[in-house]
């Protein structure tokens, strides 16, 4: 339903979460974020408002002080009832990857199948979980995320948005869209992905608007537009001059 992604030096859990509270007007029945730590990743989710997140947050004092870079999603569930274990992020069981989606994979059902068949499993009985093994499956082939999302994104069928990260590459976020919206917006040595534009405008009036078929890769200091295929595409930046 909505999604954030931040990379960059400022503290990435209050960026995350006020990111999501600017997206509250859509509603929602859960919340998480995943934070890239110098522990690997780390995820966090709950069922209910926001606040309950938040509230979880704060009592691990400051544990995610550290965090380079995370992803944050609340959730309108489609598939699997609205729980902890069901909110986003998901994760591959090898905790190498961390993925937030808004939207629905209509082939979710076959694809867990041929997972299954290959050895994964899941935890949770959302359509989204796919997509962490999809990745997750590619990176350990020897992928590079942005490949490895790529190769998964040729899998789905439906409507989605993803962001994700992966302990390989700290710092990095890779995210892609099909028909839902994607947003990149930018700032100096730090950088965000996010659902809708208001989620944003408290920390950048700079966007790049990601189109159909298209993935993004940022890090604190470089944004790269990228066609399925790995083509660099250029695009206008988008100057909002009006409030949420
Ligand atoms: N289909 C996904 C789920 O049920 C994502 C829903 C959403 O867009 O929030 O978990």
């Amino acid at each position: 339903c909505g999604i954030v992604g931040y990379t960059g030096k400022d503290r990435c859990v209050d960026v995350l979460l006020d990111g999501l509270r600017h997206l509250e007007y859509r509603g929602y029945d859960s919340a998480g974020l995943a934070l890239q730590t110098p522990r690997g990743i780390e995820t966090i989710k709950e069922a209910g408002q926001l606040s309950r997140l938040v509230a979880v947050v704060g009592s691990h004092n400051g544990r995610y002080d550290e965090a380079v870079s995370g992803i944050g999603h609340t959730r309108w569930a489609t598939h699997g009832r609205p729980n902890q274990v069901n909110a986003h992020p998901h994760t591959g069981y090898g905790g190498r990857v961390a993925v937030v989606h808004n939207g629905i994979i209509e082939n979710f059902a076959e694809l867990r199948e041929e997972l299954e068949r290959r050895g994964r499993r899941f935890v949770s009985e959302t359509d989204t979980e796919v997509i962490a093994h999809l990745v997750e499956e590619r990176l350990e082939a020897g992928d590079k995320l942005r490949e490895a999302v790529a190769a998964a994104m040729r899998c789905l069928e439906g409507a989605f948005a993803i962001a994700v990260i992966s302990s390989e590459e700290p710092g990095t976020i890779v995210a892609a869209r099909k028909q839902s919206p994607l947003v990149v917006g930018l700032g100096e040595n730090e950088n965000y992905v996010a659902s809708a534009i208001p989620a944003l405008l408290g920390r950048t009036r700079r966007f790049l608007v990601v189109e159909n078929g298209e993935l993004v890769t940022i890090t604190a200091d470089s944004v790269e537009l990228t066609s399925l295929g790995g083509e660099r595409i250029e695009r206008e930046v988008l100057e909002v001059d009006w409030d949420a």
